[in-house]
């Protein structure tokens, strides 16, 4: 029988770091995979052969645990406000999660000179994701005094010539070609290697990384914070006057201080990086020159679930594929990842044809969240006294794109330039703090958008696919760059105005599906976003 109580990932072996799978999950292979050999059987297939596939296998299992509890168990109280911490300042900023809080934690230390410390439930630095981005919008990490120009270019794995998005039009009446987009998540990143670099440059500057530990609680009096982990299984107070969480979607800290919603959507993903697919331009084969931003290959499942395929090239042989779908956290439709991977593995070669020597490498997966604000502003909460929310944490990332990664980079350089300030005036109270965060008008409105491509159980099946075929043909009439802002999350308000005028002199039967899919309070909702929107471009211009 093998078992995986250690497991020693390329990364973490590079470092010479153990990455521990924490001792309460460790589960012998064969009974990790038994009680879902029958059920999901491609899956099970698939991860045993995979690199390190009992320990992916293990965090899926956590991630899908982990949503359920998150949405529908009460809140635990694990932030209590007490009138006085006892205890010492150990560290300026602790930080609770290893993903895209390390590459702040490396900020705050290398240009800011903060002491810090970063802890994570599994290794600080490794995640089960990789990265998509401009190259411009990348520079801000050089921009920032973070890493070196060379540095972010060897973080790349792949960069593609350009991208496109298409919708399945068999059965809509409009069709529409190919939308092609130059400089949109056109450079496919080792996020890993990103993390290592970060936590190099955190170590460098004394910064102390405790890999398999757990946050428990948290007290705060406004002044200092006493946070509780369980490292190892064993028991420890950290104290710090400012706690950063990053412990991502399901962070308890996150669900704490939303009790409703921590996220009121959600993007379910899965996928692969693999090798061997058929290479060519034919649409089942694989072009390293090109990247799939969005396809469809076939209309709603009878559930209601609109399952869209992203596609692109992230070495010289291998090519990443999700697939995915847009959902609201209280709809009924089937969440799990397990079972979205078994549909993955049943439908790939529908999207792209294996070859002879195909194989699956790492496998890729996450729910990623976002908010729907309903507000001129942010109606969020991602801040408590001595508490700060980053990330999906904080869940702020654009609805319509789900690219968390770049909101966190499009907005680090404002975020650490007004926690510097805070912390400088010492006043580490949640009146301080709530103002920071990665909210922007301009992302809060798409979820509007985004409302059209998540399908709904009795709709007919085509109705997705056909409304973004109307939207992709209002994008292909209009100047390029407003397709990049649509994509890259940087709307500007002329051209969300000259986009939203074009859909009804193109279409003029649009205001039916309009209604049909926000219907009345959904209309009010993206008035008031616009209100928002808009003061937030005149406060910006004046
Ligand atoms: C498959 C996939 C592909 C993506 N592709 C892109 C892309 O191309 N471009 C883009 O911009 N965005 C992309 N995203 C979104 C982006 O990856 C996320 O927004 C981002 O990774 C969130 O990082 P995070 O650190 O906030 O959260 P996470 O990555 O979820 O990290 C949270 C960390 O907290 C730890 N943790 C959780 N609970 C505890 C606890 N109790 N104690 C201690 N530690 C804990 C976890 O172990 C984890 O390491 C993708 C997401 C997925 C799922």
């Amino acid at each position: 029988m093998k078992g995986v109580c250690l497991c020693i990932h390329p990364f973490f072996s590079k470092s010479m770091s153990l990455c521990a799978i924490p001792s309460a999950q460790v589960i012998p292979e064969e009974s990790i995979f038994s009680g879902y050999e029958s059920s999901h059987p491609l899956t099970v297939k698939y991860f045993k052969v995979m690199q390190d596939g009992t320990y992916w296998f293990q965090r899926l299992l956590t991630i899908e645990s982990s949503f359920m509890r998150n949405v529908h168990e009460m809140p635990r109280q694990v932030i209590q406000h007490v009138e006085k911490v006892q205890g010492q300042k150990e560290y300026d900023i602790i930080y609770g999660g290893g993903g895209l809080a390390i590459i702040h934690a490396a900020l705050m230390a290398k240009v800011y000179g903060y002491s810090v410390c970063l802890f994570d439930k599994y290794g600080v630095g490794l995640t089960h994701r990789d990265w998509n981005i401009s190259y411009q919008e990348l520079l801000v990490l050089r921009d920032c005094g973070l890493f070196s120009e060379e540095q972010l270019q060897s973080f790349i794995t792949c960069s593609y010539r350009s991208g496109f998005v298409k919708f399945h039009d068999a059965n809509s009446a409009i069709k529409t070609p190919h939308l092609w987009m130059d400089n949109v998540l056109d450079n496919a990143l080792d996020a890993n290697a990103l993390l290592a670099a970060a936590r190099a440059i955190v170590i460098e500057h004394g910064g102390v990384i405790l890999d398999n530990a757990q946050f428990k609680s948290i007290e705060v009096d406004g002044r200092l914070a006493s946070v509780h982990i369980l490292e190892h299984g064993t028991q420890k107070t950290l104290y710090t006057p400012l706690f950063i969480d990053g412990m991502g979607a399901f962070s308890p800290i996150a669900k704490a201080l939303n009790p409703k919603a921590p996220f009121t959507h959600c993007c379910p993903t899965v996928g692969t990086i693999s090798s061997g697919f058929k290479t060519g331009t034919g649409e089942r084969e694989v072009d390293f020159s090109v990247g799939e931003i969005l396809v469809t290959n076939e209309d709603m499942l009878p559930d209601g679930r609109q399952l869209i395929w992203e596609g692109f090239p992230s070495s010289n042989n291998r090519f990443v594929t999700y697939l995915f779908f847009y959902d609201a956290i209280d709809s009924p439709s089937d969440k799990s990842l397990l079972n979205l991977y078994e549909l993955f593995f049943e439908k790939l070669s529908s999207y792209k044809e294996p070859g002879e020597h195909f194989d699956i490498g790492r496998p890729l997966f996450g729910i990623i969240p976002s908010y729907s604000h309903k507000a001129l502003g942010n109606a969020r909460k991602s801040a408590d006294d001595n508490i700060l929310c980053i990330g999906d944490a904080a869940a702020l990332s654009s609805p319509l794109s789900y690219c968390g990664f770049g909101s966190f980079v499009r907005n680090l350089p404002r975020m650490t330039q007004a926690l510097h300030q805070v912390l400088q005036s010492k006043k580490l109270t949640v009146d301080s703090l709530k103002s920071i965060n990665a909210f922007e008008s301009r992302v809060a409105i798409m979820s509007n958008f985004a409302a059209f491509l998540q399908g709904k159980k009795g709709q007919p099946s085509n109705t997705v696919n056909e409304t973004m075929n109307l939207f992709m043909d209002v994008l292909a009439s209009l100047p390029k760059h407003i397709s990049q802002e649509v994509f890259r999350d940087t709307m500007q308000w002329e051209s969300y105005n000259l986009m939203m005028s074009t859909v009804p002199k193109r279409h003029p039967m649009s205001y039916k599906i309009l209604i049909r899919t926000h219907g009345f309070w959904g209309l009010l909702r993206w008035a008031l976003n616009f209100v928002g929107f808009t003061l937030s471009e005149k406060r910006k211009k004046s």
